[in-house]
């Protein structure tokens, strides 16, 4: 049977998550089409970082960030696909067909485009057999810095990610080994000025090109590098692989409905209206004239964004939605809140 929504969200990043919890407080049957298993979007990155520049958050682990983005994007109880990645979107009169990798087919009034980098995924060690050590002490980004606790860590790579998470993990690791292919880190300054002072063992224009299992274990216990063509052996607990991401973006839509682009980015209005009527988007995948690329640029992205959908959808609907301080959704939720509150006096 088609179940038709108001709105369907391609992606549940931020931008994607927002979009769900203001939809749903604009009154609007919303589902959001995630392609990972999990929603959060790129924050999930950085689970470690603490985040200090969304206004009216004391700074925050992007982790607990993301746990209550999600929360919130939930609380209208939006339909969430996951492991559904969008291929192509199609139109059959007013209705959008969107369609996934796995053949789904979701039916919608409008569509918010929230699909930000596009799919990322970490850009893997290109040596032989690494694979088999993912489970143990191959890492690709750093879930829990305790996880390192009192370890030999070697790092590869000289992008500010590999040096953000050398800077993280001197405080905790037993050693910090940096290796990097090219003469020069490419980092902040800053940053690299701190390994510097902290003894961090960086080695230039060295790669890694095998590693060494650790004796009756499925663990990696030496790595062998190359460093200016002479081979070298570092006896390591941890491996961790910052070589960047590979993305796959590329929705693709029926002839005549491909909303213009400007580079990689779809070519947007501040009110998150796209060349293609119907199909609005939010975050980073956009671009307009003061486009904050951080979450709360995707955060007014998103509000812009259902606020045309729901004009688009039902053109005499307020070009707005309702403050939430003065909103009557939320009426059973602040009473549940003071009953709570005051249960616990
Ligand atoms: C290392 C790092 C640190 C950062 N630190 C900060 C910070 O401190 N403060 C700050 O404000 N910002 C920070 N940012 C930026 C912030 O994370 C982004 O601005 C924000 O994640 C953008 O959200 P988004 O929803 O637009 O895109 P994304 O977070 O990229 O989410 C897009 C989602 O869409 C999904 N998707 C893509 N294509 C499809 C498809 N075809 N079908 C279905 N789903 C799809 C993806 O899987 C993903 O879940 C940081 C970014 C990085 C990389």
């Amino acid at each position: 049977m088609k179940e038709l929504f108001d709105i369907t969200i391609i992606g549940g990043g931020p931008a994607g998550l927002y979009s769900a919890f203001y939809s749903g407080l604009r009154g609007m049957k919303t589902k959001i089409i995630e392609s990972q298993g999990m929603l959060g979007g790129k924050v999930r990155i950085y689970p470690e970082k603490r985040i200090w520049d969304v206004g009216g958050l004391q700074p925050v682990l992007a982790q607990e960030f993301c746990e209550n983005l999600i929360e919130q994007g939930l609380t209208f109880n939006p339909t969430v696909c996951l492991n559904q990645k969008v291929e192509r979107i199609d139109k059959d009169g007013d209705l959008f067909i969107i369609t996934a990798g796995d053949g789904t087919h979701h039916y919608s009034k409008a569509v918010i485009l929230a699909n930000g980098s596009g799919i990322i995924s970490p850009q893997k060690l290109e040596v032989e057999g690494a694979h088999k050590y993912e489970l143990s002490n191959l890492h690709y980004t750093v879930g829990r810095l305790e996880r390192f606790r009192g370890r030999h860590v070697l790092i590869s790579g000289g992008g500010n990610t590999a040096i953000d998470w050398a800077v993280e993990l001197m405080y905790v690791a037993k050693s910090v080994t940096l290796v990097y292919r090219k003469e020069e880190l490419s980092a902040h300054e800053a940053q690299v000025e701190k390994l510097q002072q902290n003894g961090v063992n960086i080695i230039l224009n060295a790669k890694i090109t095998s590693l060494q299992p650790k004796e009756g274990t499925d663990c990696i216990g030496a790595v062998l590098i190359n460093v200016n063509g002479k081979n070298q052996i570092l006896e390591i607990d941890d491996v961790l692989i910052n070589h960047g991401y590979n993305r796959e973006s590329s929705v693709s839509f029926a002839p005549d409905m491909e909303p213009t682009k400007q580079g990689d980015y779809y070519e947007c209005t501040g009110r998150g209206t796209l060349s293609t009527e119907g199909i609005f988007a939010a975050g980073d995948n956009i671009a307009y004239d003061g486009k904050v690329y951080l979450l709360l640029g995707a955060f007014q992205d998103a509000v812009n964004a259902v606020n045309s959908a729901k004009q688009y959808i039902d053109p005499s609907a307020h070009p707005s939605g309702m403050v939430s301080s003065h909103n009557e959704v939320f009426k059973t939720r602040n009473e549940q809140i003071l009953k709570e509150r005051l249960g616990s006096c």
